[in-house]
């Protein structure tokens, strides 16, 4: 910093950069207190079958709640856990609570988790996994884990052989947020996903543009042909369900049916379901 002299002229011109700096400072600290100090949750949000009978799923998105600026979004802060080296031990916190959550529910509900591009190529990912399905005791077949496109983008060439070692340990692999990454089509062919997600965006736009109504199609076709499960997310208009119904994807997940709900309100659900499934 100037001390001498021209602090003024100084303080002029770097004050913004200064400032995004010293934010993302704080909000590294923020983070490694929030973990030693628990102020990271879980919620779940349903995904059901297409029909809306079933809850096949529920999504696992975390949550921060932030002492002082109060809730803070995953898309915020999970870069910056990336970039600070703390990705690995919220994400083993994550799956071990998932899993723990999952146990208490019907075993034919799935529980997904997210793991990120750099999470994904962190070398304990697999220990973690194996000891939350170990620690929960759940069947390793309801673990789904999300990833997404973006982790064939620093592929060192390994990528197909760590999705092959991560699919060893039974769980399911899905690919997330289908559709905005690049070149899609030719990973569907590298590697064989239990399941595509179809990115919100498109789901956004099929009642009102065609072509977004024409690429849904296609990708639902395609999966099909692949033998890989769809779910649909994003989906907020009875229209838009209507539409994917029409097309056949497998199952559906949006603020239509849930939002995300929290853990005790996912567990009364999927008792209710249990409940129904009974029942019928
Ligand atoms: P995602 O995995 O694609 O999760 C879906 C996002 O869409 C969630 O946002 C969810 O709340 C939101 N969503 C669900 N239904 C609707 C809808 O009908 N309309 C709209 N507009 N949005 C809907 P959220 O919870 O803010 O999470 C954002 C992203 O953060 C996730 O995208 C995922 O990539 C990441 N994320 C969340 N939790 C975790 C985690 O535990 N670990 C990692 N690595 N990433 C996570
Ligand atoms: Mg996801
Ligand atoms: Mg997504
Ligand atoms: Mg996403």
């Amino acid at each position: 910093r100037a001390k001498h002299d021209g602090r003024g002229a100084y303080r002029f011109f770097e004050p913004d950069l200064d400032a995004q700096a010293q934010a993302r400072r704080q909000l590294e600290i923020d983070l490694r207190e929030a973990l030693a100090e628990g102020q990271f949750h879980l919620h779940f949000q349903p995904i059901y079958a297409a029909s809306g009978d079933r809850i096949v799923c529920f999504e696992t998105l975390l949550r921060w709640n932030h002492p002082v600026r109060g809730a803070v979004g995953p898309d915020v802060f999970i870069p910056v856990a990336e970039e600070c080296g703390l990705i690995g031990r919220m994400g083993e916190w994550v799956l071990n609570e998932a899993c723990r959550h999952a146990r208490a529910w019907d075993p034919a509900i799935r529980i997904a988790v997210n793991v990120s591009a750099r999470q994904f190529r962190n070398p304990g990912l697999n220990a973690s996994i194996l000891q939350a399905l170990a620690n929960s005791g759940i069947d390793p077949k309801r673990l789904e884990i999300e990833i997404t496109e973006s982790i064939f983008l620093d592929d060192g060439g390994d990528t197909i052989a760590m999705l092959h070692s991560l699919r060893a340990l039974g769980v399911r692999i899905a690919l997330d947020d289908f559709g905005t990454g690049y070149s899609s089509l030719s990973y569907l062919r590298s590697f064989p996903f239990d399941k595509i997600k179809i990115d919100k965006s498109f789901v956004n736009d099929i009642s009102r543009a065609a072509d977004a109504e024409a690429i849904v199609h296609a990708i639902l076709q395609l999966a099909t042909a692949l033998g890989m499960e769809t779910t649909a997310e994003g989906v907020e208009t009875q229209e838009q369900l209507d539409k994917l119904r029409s097309h056949g994807c497998d199952s559906i997940q949006g603020y239509l049916m849930s939002r995300p709900i929290s853990a005790a309100e996912a567990g009364r659900l999927a008792d209710t379901v249990a409940a129904a499934a009974r029942a019928a």
